[in-house]
């Protein structure tokens, strides 16, 4: 009973507050980290996005003035990871805090060691645990401009999300039942050693030296890779992109390449 209301409800939402066709059209067509969604995904990310605009709270913050189209672009780049997953994945905190530009972060940090240290660094996104997400809505623009780089700021953010679904930030979200431990962990380890081995002997990165800062920033920069550079990804660590595969239940290579999408939901 509680689900057909759910389901109802979500139903209403969806036929009273409908994202304008137009705009929605010319996102998908625009931005390249939608390429290749097939009609039927396209129509599921839509209402993926709706839902997602109706249940957070985007806020401009500096004087940034939110349009809704630009809304649109961030949530709908957002839902892109979930979309295989479903919007309970963003359960547990609101907001998403938009800057300007780059902004700056200056707190006190202790660490497991309960040595305090000051930090004072620019970014251009953050997450917290059950927290805000926040974004520099310049590097969103600049993303969707150039894509297909391995930079996807919205999707890292939002990968540290999923990650911090089971607790701290480690570089392993919950994996689904037919998913083994063991092998994400090979997987992730390997690729990360071999990310930080290349940066020790000053060889050029495979991917976005970033990465190697720890295993929670190489998932959100593999994520990253996942959606806007699959073959990238798949080329340097195919073990990383499988386990990424059966964890978002996409092929955004296949997709990206033309080439049907085989069911991966078995
Ligand atoms: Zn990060």
């Amino acid at each position: 009973m509680m689900k057909w209301l759910e389901h109802q409800r979500i139903l209403y939402t969806l036929s009273h507050n409908p994202i304008p066709h137009e705009m929605w059209e010319e996102l998908m067509q625009k931005a390249g980290i939608f390429r290749g969604l097939s009609a039927v995904e396209r129509a599921h990310l839509r209402e993926l996005t709706t839902l997602f605009l109706l249940r957070k709270d985007l806020c401009g913050v500096q004087g940034l003035i939110l349009t809704m189209e630009m809304a649109l672009t961030l949530a709908a780049q957002a839902c892109l990871p979930i979309l295989m997953l479903g919007l309970d994945y963003y359960d547990g905190w609101v907001e998403v805090v938009i800057y300007p530009g780059a902004f700056r972060v200056e707190r006190d940090s202790t660490d497991a060691m309960g040595l305090v240290s000051h930090q004072d660094r620019i970014l251009s996104g953050e997450s917290w645990s059950r927290g805000p997400v926040i974004l520099s809505w310049d590097n969103v623009a600049s993303d969707l401009a150039a894509p297909h780089s391995g930079h996807n700021v919205v999707v890292h953010e939002f990968a540290h999300k999923l990650d911090m679904l089971n607790g701290n930030a480690n570089g392993m979200p919950p994996l689904h039942p037919h998913m083994e431990v063991k092998q994400w962990t090979k997987a992730f380890s390997g690729a990360f050693g071999q990310l930080q081995q290349q940066l020790a002997h000053h060889h050029h990165p495979s991917i976005n030296p970033y990465g190697a800062t720890s295993p929670a920033e190489f998932f959100a920069v593999a994520s990253e890779y996942f959606f806007t550079d699959p073959h990238t990804l798949q080329l340097h660590y195919p073990a990383v992109y499988e386990q990424l595969l059966l964890f978002y239940i996409q092929n955004p290579a296949s997709r990206q390449s033309g080439l049907k999408v085989p069911n991966l939901t078995e």
